[in-house]
């Protein structure tokens, strides 16, 4: 079976440090497996997406040298490539899990919401676990309810540990209580990036999902869905969260980390993918290398916590172009 893995990135802003190395990673993965790779557009936050950041992406994909097999401007048998026109297919999802007995309606305020409190670690992608203030309603007090307010719509996960092999973080098991159910439709209609992206890597026949680490919680709840839906799950692979020297982040918020910037500056692509190959220990000593020049050295890399050191001196490098 052709293995086949993807890029999926959410067109909020410019393509950073971090999107690079998973956009990288996952690419390379697909390419020393002689496997297929797509590119898909997660723009079903309308509000949050904007269509040019949809170019600048493809812009600074096709200047890092990547190229993927099926997707925007190319193509493919699963299209489209976008999420905001795949719709459809999540309601029909969305639809089946209700027909199963998978969803209620939930009422819950944001106050009620904050009241729960905040995620338990630092690398959660949904907040706190809800605790299913909504899930035994009687249908009376649904009524009662849906008269003020109109409803999400959130998914029953299974109450019991949710386990997986990860392929870069090594085994995972995740306490129902930590999960929690999940939204799959918001109040406003939109329907979670959780059942879209389920929905996309099942219809897009994904093997290999391979994302940052801030996405690692998602991953149990997805695993939730396929079950419900009774699809084949992926293979899931989370690479590490690169933080500097004092241990902060290397983030969004850091311009001087997108690539637009470092392509004002006039750093070579080669240049940069060499200094992700160094902090990702593919190549010993900083040097510019080409994609294909990584094809055979890329291996999965997964310090303690899911947290990657990108000391200062390297990154003095990247600027000594
Ligand atoms: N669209 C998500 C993001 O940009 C990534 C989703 C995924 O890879 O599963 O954070």
């Amino acid at each position: 079976m052709t293995r086949r893995g993807r890029f999926a990135p959410t067109p909020s802003g410019l393509l950073h440090i971090g999107n690079v190395f998973a956009a990288t990673a996952a690419w390379l993965q697909m390419r020393q497996a002689g496997g297929e790779f797509a590119l898909r557009i997660e723009d079903i936050d309308k509000p949050r997406s904007r269509p040019e950041y949809v170019e600048r992406i493809i812009e600074d994909l096709i200047w890092l040298g990547l190229d993927w097999d099926e997707g925007p401007r190319r193509g493919g048998s699963h299209e489209p490539y976008v999420q905001s026109l795949r719709e459809p297919l999540y309601e029909e999802a969305f639809e089946r899990l209700g027909e199963t007995g998978f969803l209620y309606p939930c009422y819950c305020s944001r106050s009620d919401l904050a009241s729960i409190g905040s995620a338990p670690h630092g690398l959660a992608s949904e907040g706190a676990a809800y605790p299913g203030f909504c899930r035994t309603l009687s249908p009376e007090e649904r009524e009662a309810r849906a008269k003020r307010k109109e409803p999400a719509i959130r998914f029953i996960m299974p109450e019991r540990v949710i386990e997986f092999l990860d392929g870069w973080a090594g085994p995972q098991a995740f306490d129902a209580d930590t999960l929690g159910d999940f939204v799959v439709k918001r109040a406003d209609g939109m329907f979670s990036y959780q059942l879209a992206v389920t929905v996309d890597d099942a219809a897009m026949g994904i093997t290999d999902v391979l994302r940052g680490a801030d996405l690692l919680d998602s991953t149990p709840r997805q695993l939730g869905l396929y079950e419900a839906l009774n699809l084949e799950a992926p293979v899931f692979s989370h690479i590490p969260l690169l933080v500097d020297d004092t241990g902060m982040r290397l983030s969004k918020r850091d311009k001087s980390l997108t690539l637009a910037s470092l392509q004002a500056e006039g750093i070579p692509p080669e240049r940069l993918l060499g200094f992700l190959a160094c902090f990702a220990g593919w190549i010993e000593r900083a040097e510019p290398v080409t994609l294909s020049e990584l094809i055979p050295l890329f291996r999965p890399v997964y310090p303690e916590g899911g947290i990657l050191r990108v000391d200062a001196s390297l990154r003095k490098w990247l600027w000594e172009k």
